[in-house]
């Protein structure tokens, strides 16, 4: 469950001021609240992989979004001919898939414990009262609000 009193806008400032190194100015947190937690948690680790391996300042985040169901968030070199050494890479692909796999067990609305289910044709980790409200509003012909609370 998220925090009480959970701001959307205040925990993603606070984000973009804690990891200003590897995320740029203008990066879009392309999923609904449940995942932020998740968001802040992984790129503790991203930043504290690529600072050990002397790579904070030629690294950045170029995208955190949903796809599929679960959470992808891609780093980059900056330079888009390097590519990070093997230990990096290695590193970072623990990470991912850590998250990845936290993603597809957390609702992506609440961050209550889900599952990844499949609406209609649309993929999207829910737990069992916000999987109950998107098929009712598929149910309903996708009028009105999705998620009532
Ligand atoms: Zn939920």
């Amino acid at each position: 469950m998220l925090p009480e009193g959970f701001v959307r806008e205040t925990f993603i400032t606070g984000l973009r001021q804690k990891h200003a190194r590897i995320l740029p100015q203008d990066i879009a947190f392309s999923v609904e609240n449940g995942w932020l937690p998740l968001i802040a948690e992984s790129l503790d680790q991203i930043e504290h992989a690529l600072d050990r391996h002397g790579w904070i300042a030629k690294a950045s985040v170029r995208q955190i979004k949903e796809k599929l169901g679960d959470l992808r968030i891609y780093v980059r070199p900056r330079r888009e001919s390097a590519s990070f050494p093997k230990a990096l890479s290695a590193e970072l692909a623990v990470i991912r898939d850590r998250y990845t796999k936290k993603s597809v067990e957390t609702c992506e609305i609440c961050g209550d414990h889900g599952e990844l289910g499949n609406f209609d044709g649309y993929q999207q980790t829910l737990c069992p009262r916000h999987a109950d409200q998107r098929r009712a509003w598929v149910a309903g012909g996708r009028k009105g609000d999705l998620f009532n609370d």
